[in-house]
């Protein structure tokens, strides 16, 4: 392949556009990834608007990747041509760094992500170093899988992290792309889960994805009844919020994780987070070695994303959906 044809951003908040870019020689520790389906995720819209401030255009965006090998680069000794592979937020990390040797390359300070100064998914084919194109189980499709490479290790590496067990009571905020697929590892790994959303029209689904409770976050109050309830929260939301109330929902030692960031500064009484040991934490997407662990519980529990369907030409379109909080629960784009 001497070119990969895609749609990107050219300018903050602008329609994406037909774009390509020439590629050469592929590099050692690269594969090259025919790409079958990608899915946008919210990070997506942050980044074609420059929300973050570290866009740098043109570039084709997409980091829920899902497709075939068709080049292995001289040194690659753990991927083979023809597998199916999933590539999620991060595309190559320094691989040395006391983080990467750990298993945590997500924390390197030299993480590349798939779609930040590089090419993404919305895309015919994609290159990334081969540490970071994960087999994918056989067991799941292309389509339902996509959204798990982000939006599924987002919400299954706190679950993992803070340690959720079966005496859990978890409550997820925003029943979106993350949310929906936040409510079904959380029952997986047997914890009492609660929603916490602004869309009444989502409470049956949310009990039939795994939630036992339903709470309207609409009415505060309602959550404010809850005090002292749950031992892990985990915020998949990017707009202001009474955070407050949510650190009094925590149970002693509950940690309230915000994988969505709110656009103004958080203010929290730090009396509220002392008396019980409670915690305010950030939690950033997982490695490949969570991404792993990840996809095979997913294929033993039957998780998978509930999805809209859009040809990737039509990505556009999707993202107009998302940003009226009307999909659901993910769209996909496929070629
Ligand atoms: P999404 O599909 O749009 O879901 C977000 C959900 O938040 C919506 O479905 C909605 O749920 C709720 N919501 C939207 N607007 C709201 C508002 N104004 N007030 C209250 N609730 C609102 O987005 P996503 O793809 O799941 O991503 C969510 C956030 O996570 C984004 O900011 C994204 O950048 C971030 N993210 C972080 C990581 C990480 O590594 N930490 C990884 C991936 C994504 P209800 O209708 O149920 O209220
Ligand atoms: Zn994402």
């Amino acid at each position: 392949m001497t070119e990969i044809k895609g749609l990107a951003a050219h300018a903050a908040g602008a329609e994406l556009l037909s774009f390509r870019y020439k590629v050469s020689e592929l590099a050692p520790h690269e594969v090259e990834v025919k790409i079958s389906h990608c899915g946008v995720c919210y990070s997506d819209v942050h980044l074609i608007d420059n929300d973050w401030g570290i866009s740098k255009y043109p570039f084709i965006p997409g980091h829920e990747i899902v497709g075939t090998i068709t080049g292995v680069g001289s040194a690659v000794l753990d991927r083979k041509h023809g597998e199916r592979v999933g590539i999620g937020w991060q595309a190559d990390s320094c691989g040395i760094c006391e983080w990467c040797r750990q298993g945590d390359e997500q924390l390197c300070a030299k993480s590349q992500p798939t779609c930040v100064g590089r090419n993404g998914g919305y895309a015919d084919a994609i290159r990334v170093n081969s540490r970071f194109a994960v087999p994918v189980p056989d067991i799941l499709e292309s389509e339902n899988v996509a959204p798990l490479l982000c939006g599924g290790v987002t919400v299954y590496s706190p679950l993992r992290n803070y340690l959720a067990r079966p005496s859990s009571r978890v409550g997820v905020i925003g029943i979106g792309g993350l949310g929906h697929l936040g409510l079904q590892f959380a029952r997986a790994f047997g914890c009492e889960v609660t929603a916490f959303s602004t869309s009444i029209d989502k409470e049956a689904e949310a009990l039939e994805l795994g939630a036992h409770h339903f709470v309207n976050t609409r009415d505060m109050s309602a959550v404010k009844k809850l005090a002292g309830s749950f031992d892990l929260i985990l915020s998949t939301i990017s707009a202001d919020q009474d955070f407050q109330t949510f650190i009094g929902a925590l149970r002693p030692k509950g940690t309230l994780a915000l994988l969505g960031a709110s656009p103004s500064p958080i203010q929290i009484a730090g009396s509220s987070l002392i008396g019980a040991d409670k915690a305010i934490a950030g939690s950033s997407t997982g490695s490949p070695r969570d991404l792993t662990e990840m996809l095979d519980i997913a294929a033993r529990h039957k998780i998978k994303a509930i999805t809209e369907s859009f040809p990737m030409k039509k990505a556009n379109e999707a993202i107009a959906r998302l940003k009226k909080n009307q999909v659901r629960y993910r769209a996909v784009l496929a070629n």
